[in-house]
């Protein structure tokens, strides 16, 4: 019986499909030593607490960016709400 079903010609490397691969691998490397270097050089606190409490980062980090932490976002929002008010004092 005869096949209709050609043999497919042998796969060539694309050259430009390899380098777009590469490119591919080397952003992701880049894209994960970037995340990595700023969790190791950053620690974000809350700037409301008192002590100022770590919400995330490197503990050990020399860098400091100040944030809201959601106990305190909670509590900023029930206060803003209660008096009607945007400004609210910081404890
Ligand atoms: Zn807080």
């Amino acid at each position: 019986m005869k096949t209709l079903l050609t043999p497919l010609p042998p796969v060539q490397p694309d050259p430009e499909a390899a380098m777009q691969e590469r490119g591919g691998w080397l952003a992701w490397l880049v894209f994960h030593s970037l995340v990595l270097w700023h969790w190791v050089s950053w620690r974000h606190v809350c700037a409301w607490c008192q002590p100022m409490r770590r919400t995330s980062g490197n503990p050990l980090a020399w860098q400091t960016t100040h944030g809201c932490c959601d106990a305190c976002l909670e509590r900023l929002e029930r206060e803003a709400t209660a008096t009607n008010s945007t400004t609210v004092k910081k404890p």
